[in-house]
């Protein structure tokens, strides 16, 4: 017997042949009880009002998740290198981009399509970036690795590797290279004392400006991220 009409609290009680009582709480905050056809109300009751904190702890946790994820759907745009790229689906197996327009396959998640395009941009434009910079500061990095990080835009290890983010072609090619000129520096200087800032300043006048300008582009960072990740 199943009924699809119960609820729990104003929370709908999906009955399976399932052994155990759970709590989902999907991506929207709607939740849902799933509990199997034999449990009576009475105790069904009871383990809603038992988890009731936890409940609306992690109702509160997608909410938050749902205001910082920044939008991405097809017939949206995203910001590329100063720029942005409509985005686009048709009948094609990979990502590719015609002009103004990222074409997108219309099967599968459009982010993964768009984030796997945006890496094979970045391995070709961030080197050649980083070859222009290391010419002009004499600087050359051990290694260059394009990742996905949650938070950091770039990262220099002491051993000269070099870390830069795929997000990093959603900014303008102004704030890449201070990304590059920054992480270089710390070849020098392994700090953020007033002597890195000056070596950086040195290359780059307006670095200050453009510190700033980098950190209004924080979302960039989710922006192909997946979903709830
Ligand atoms: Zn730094």
């Amino acid at each position: 017997m199943t009924d699809k009409q119960q609820t729990i609290n104003g929370y709908p009680v999906v009955r399976s042949d399932r052994r155990t009582i759970s709590i989902n709480v999907d991506q929207n905050g709607n939740v849902t009880i799933r509990a199997p056809k034999t449990t009576p109300v009475t105790e069904l009751r009871r383990f809603v009002e038992e988890k009731q904190e936890w409940i609306q702890r992690a109702v509160q946790r997608q909410a938050i998740r749902q205001e910082q994820a920044p939008a991405f759907a097809v017939g949206e745009s995203i910001p590329y290198l100063g720029g942005s790229l409509q985005v686009t689906t048709c009948e094609i197996a990979s990502a590719s981009a015609r002009g103004n327009t990222l074409l997108l396959p219309q099967y599968g998640d459009p982010r993964e399509h768009a984030l796997r395009w945006l890496f094979g941009q970045a391995q070709t434009y961030l080197p050649q970036r980083v070859l222009y910079w290391s010419q002009i500061m004499q600087i050359t990095p051990a290694s260059i690795t394009i990742a996905n990080p949650r938070t950091r835009w770039g990262s220099m290890k002491s051993d000269g590797s070099l870390r830069l983010n795929v997000a990093l072609m959603h900014c303008t090619p102004e704030l890449i290279d201070y990304v590059i000129v920054h992480e270089l520096s710390h070849r020098v200087h392994m700090n953020h004392s007033p002597a890195f800032h000056a070596h950086t300043e040195r290359y780059l006048p307006d670095a200050k400006q453009r510190r700033a300008a980098l950190k209004q582009c924080g979302a960039y960072l989710q922006l192909l991220r997946p979903a709830g990740e």
